[in-house]
């Protein structure tokens, strides 16, 4: 992880409000707030978090967990920071869930930009890569406005973000809130869901080569992703929330090396020294061809570039789910 410890004076102190603080991204969040010294609120309604991934920030003295749905929770109090992650990440459970995805999106957002709006707080957004749909330009820089299907089957996510960006840039606009937004890109590391049903790629891959199963390549493998390790992630975002330069801003955050999915599942079989083969099924629909992001603009504002190499985070990833699996 690169060393976030100049950022203490920032965070020291600061009560921070992190949505979906139990899920993948936002609890590798709440550690570095807490680790920087920062008051954290975790509020997350445990529909795809987990006890698991924030229960060793219990008992610290600077961590309280609320269980409560952002789409009806009533704060009643104000914060110096609020960080909006809640939300259903993985394809198949936004899919089978799309009016709760639009909802913590739309109506949860709101809420929480009127809450930053009363109290002066910096609102950080988290969006998605998912903004660019099908994107036309790779890499991808902010300014490509994206090529999205609004009734498709992924559009309760994608439009959802989109107007949660919209959203965002109005309150920027009209009532000077200090939003800023970070669409971030495929990230992986440890805690990302085993569950089965709703894994995301990386998890998937690496629980089917620990049990030998076939991997599941969708379609013919050659879509892309990026993937970013989850400290180059929470470094990102902690470089946003600490630097004034990105007020109003929007920034891609993830790593600009492109991985086709068979490519992905090869380097899985050779790093867990699996005997599984690779077994190609439907595509998924709507699924993008290619995702990559540009991220010279996060360099220029913020100076933050990815640090882990693919092979590096695969291990560390693998070398979790051995045990936790
Ligand atoms: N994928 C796959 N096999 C699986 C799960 C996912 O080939 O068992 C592919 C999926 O079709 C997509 C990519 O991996 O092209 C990334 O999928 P993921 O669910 O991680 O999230 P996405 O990036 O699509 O939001």
């Amino acid at each position: 992880m690169l060393d976030l410890s100049s950022f203490k004076g920032f965070f020291g102190g600061h009560r921070i409000l992190v949505t979906g603080g139990a899920g993948f991204i936002g609890s590798w969040l709440c550690d570095a707030l807490v680790e920087l010294g920062a008051k954290v609120v975790c509020l997350d309604n445990l529909s795809s978090g987990r006890v698991d991934n924030i229960k060793h920030l219990l008992n610290s003295g600077r961590f309280e967990f609320v269980n409560a749905d952002v789409s009806s929770w009533c704060a009643g109090e104000g914060f110096d920071v609020i960080v909006h992650g809640a939300s259903i990440p993985s394809p198949e459970d936004y899919m089978s869930r799309p009016v709760e995805t639009l909802l913590s999106n739309s109506i949860g957002l709101l809420k929480l930009l009127e809450n930053a709006r009363e109290n002066g707080s910096i609102l950080l957004y988290m969006s998605t890569s998912e903004v660019y749909g099908d994107a036309a330009i790779i890499p991808t820089p902010e300014t490509y406005y994206g090529y999205v299907n609004p009734i498709g089957l992924r559009s309760c996510y994608d439009e959802s973000k989109r107007f949660g960006e919209a959203l965002c840039m109005a309150y920027f606009r009209q009532y000077n809130v200090d939003v800023r937004i970070a669409r971030i890109f495929n990230s992986y590391g440890p805690r990302l869901d085993v569950n089965a049903r709703y894994a995301r790629v990386v998890p998937r891959f690496i629980l089917q080569a620990l049990r030998n199963e076939p991997i599941t390549v969708h379609g013919d493998g050659r879509q892309t992703r990026s993937f970013t390790y989850i400290t180059d992630t929470v470094a990102a975002l902690v470089m946003m929330l600490a630097k004034d330069t990105v007020r109003g801003e929007v920034l891609n955050v993830g790593n600009p090396k492109e991985t086709s999915i068979l490519e992905l599942a090869e380097k899985i079989i050779k790093l867990t020294g699996s005997s599984s083969k690779i077994v190609f099924t439907e595509p998924r629909p709507d699924d993008p061809r290619r995702r990559c992001p540009d991220i010279r603009r996060a360099k220029e504002l913020i100076g933050w570039e990815p640090k882990v190499q693919l092979e590096e985070g695969l291990k560390y990833t693998i070398e979790w789910f051995r045990k936790c699996v």
